[in-house]
């Protein structure tokens, strides 16, 4: 009955959700099993710190690429790490990404292949991928890195073109957005029937649910959103990592 009234009633949750009252005491438990919890300052400081383990090359080019004009498009630590984790559990030794920036997800990902592993990286700039390059040779991973600098659209239809449908592990969408359709599509055919799909902002900054922005982006991102949530082609799952994570699994 206190519940009802807006007050917090360990003994009441506790009976309901199988925490002790001890845990519910302040009501964080609560809180936490019913919405992914807010990343202040202060817990991103503790998640980078003190229990990631993003490799310190990683560390050194996500400095570099921070302040850079578009630094804030490069990927959170904390996915790289998811990206490379799924990347591990799930056997990937053929990685595509759309739109690799600094290459900060190219490394990620290429430092968690195993020896025969191939990434195909694709961009537009020149300029970026050069500081991507450097790092990757750092890494001792250029050479199982192919960058295709062309429209991605075009790299996508050459690559269905020699015949590589079915042949990727996992894809990662991370470019234009009003071109995410038109990725998707690509790389449902191009990935393999088990194969892991990745599209990146996909909650874009929350404008996706801000009725009042209707801007060609946001609007493509959204529909994308609705298109893979109805999708008979694919598991998926929507996670609130970074800019929002969906993930597909071609069926
Ligand atoms: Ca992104």
């Amino acid at each position: 009955m206190e519940k009802a009234r807006g007050r917090y009633t360990p003994g009441l949750e506790a009976a309901s959700t199988g925490y002790s009252a001890a845990q519910t005491r302040t009501g964080a438990m609560i809180a936490m099993s019913s919405r992914t919890i807010t990343m202040s300052d202060r817990l991103h400081a503790y998640l980078l710190n003190t229990v990631s383990r993003e490799p310190e090359i990683l560390a050194r080019l996500r400095a570099e690429t921070g302040p850079m004009e578009f630094g804030a498009m490069q990927i959170s630590p904390e996915q790289g790490e998811l990206m490379a984790f799924l990347a591990r559990l799930h056997g990937v030794r053929r990685y595509l990404e759309i739109g690799t920036f600094t290459g900060y997800s190219a490394l990620a990902v290429a430092l968690a292949l195993p020896e025969d592993g191939r990434v195909t990286a694709c961009d537009v700039s020149e300029e970026w991928t050069a500081i991507a390059r450097r790092y990757w040779l750092e890494a001792g991973v250029a050479d199982r890195i192919d960058l295709h600098l062309a429209p991605a659209i075009e790299t996508l239809d050459g690559l269905l073109a020699e015949g590589r449908a079915g042949s990727y592990d996992f894809i990662f969408i991370d470019a234009d957005k009003p071109n995410y359709d038109g990725y998707y599509e690509r790389a449902l055919k191009l990935v393999r029937p088990g194969g892991l799909i990745g599209v990146d902002n996909v909650l874009w900054g929350g404008s996706v649910a801000d009725p009042d922005n209707v801007e060609e982006s946001t609007q493509a991102i959204r529909r994308l959103n609705v298109k893979m949530q109805a999708d008979a082609r694919v598991d998926y799952v929507l996670l609130p990592v970074g800019d929002g994570l969906a993930l597909a699994r071609r069926r």
